[in-house]
């Protein structure tokens, strides 16, 4: 279990079903919510996304989607490093160098950091990825930074066509072995959990940094951004809908 996800044992060798929780974590953890229904909709955008990828003739784990809040994938050994393409300067970025929020970059950054909660996920060079082996060698690498740059070109066209800028976001990879042979596939999710999406217009937040920063209508947001992608029906409003928790039923009396 994670922080947004949960990864269950699949049917099939090979298989993992991958949960979406509705619970939001920012600041390595130190603030947590739950905001209802977050996990049904990036269950939905990340399918979305991923097979509009595979469309394209980029590997990923995703094998379907199961129900709401569930998708089959396939069992990956998820490489410790966070790849995260940069079209906008803002976030830790912008902190870190002092860059002005919003300077549009001549051309997309890909930053890496190392997948370690007690460590906080410190920023990594290339360097160090190919010393310590956390990607096999250099050619797994650079395949990595063209799927990379390609996924971010995709991405940027599909959400501009629906008016949204594509900011920045994170990618993981992972190894499986398919037939005796060693595959890198795209992995985790792709939602507005993981993306900085600003609607064109308005630059208005449609990402989780409306939890992040408390601006509110977190779940608007993210319904904002499925309803553009013509995910969810024009009049479907998520807020409307309960996604409680199954309740106990006593069943002494019958
Ligand atoms: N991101 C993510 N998971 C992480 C770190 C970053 O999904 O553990 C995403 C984040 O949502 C943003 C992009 O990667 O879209 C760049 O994040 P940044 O480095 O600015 O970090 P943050 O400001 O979120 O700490």
């Amino acid at each position: 279990e994670g922080k947004a996800k949960i990864i269950y044992e699949g049917p099939e060798k090979g298989t993992a079903i991958q949960h979406f929780k509705d619970d939001a974590t920012a600041f390595n953890n130190q603030k947590r919510s739950t905001v209802e229904g977050k996990g049904v909709l990036n269950n939905r955008i990340s399918e979305h996304i991923l097979s509009n990828l595979n469309q394209i003739g980029i590997k990923t784990h995703l094998i379907k989607r199961l129900n709401m809040r569930e998708q089959l994938v396939r069992l990956v050994e998820i490489l410790p490093v966070e790849f995260i393409v940069r079209n906008i300067a803002t976030g830790s970025m912008t902190k870190r160098l002092g860059i002005p929020d919003g300077t549009i970059l001549s051309k997309p950054l890909i930053e890496y950091s190392y997948k370690n909660d007690d460590l906080g996920d410190p920023l990594i060079a290339r360097e160090h990825i190919l010393e310590f082996k956390w990607v096999k060698d250099e050619k797994a690498l650079n395949f990595i930074n063209d799927s990379c740059l390609r996924i971010n070109d995709f991405m940027q066209g599909m959400f501009r066509g629906v008016g949204i800028k594509l900011v920045d976001f994170k990618l993981e990879f992972g190894i499986a072995n398919i037939e005796g042979k060693e595959n890198i596939l795209l992995a985790d999710e792709i939602s507005p959990d993981t993306c900085r999406l600003w609607d064109v217009a308005s630059e208005k937040k449609l990402d989780k940094d409306r939890f992040r920063k408390d601006l509110g209508n977190i779940i608007q947001g993210y319904q904002e951004v499925a309803r553009r992608l013509g995910i969810i029906h024009e009049e479907a409003n998520i807020s409307e809908v309960k996604f409680g928790k199954p309740k106990a039923v006593n069943i002494k009396n019958k």
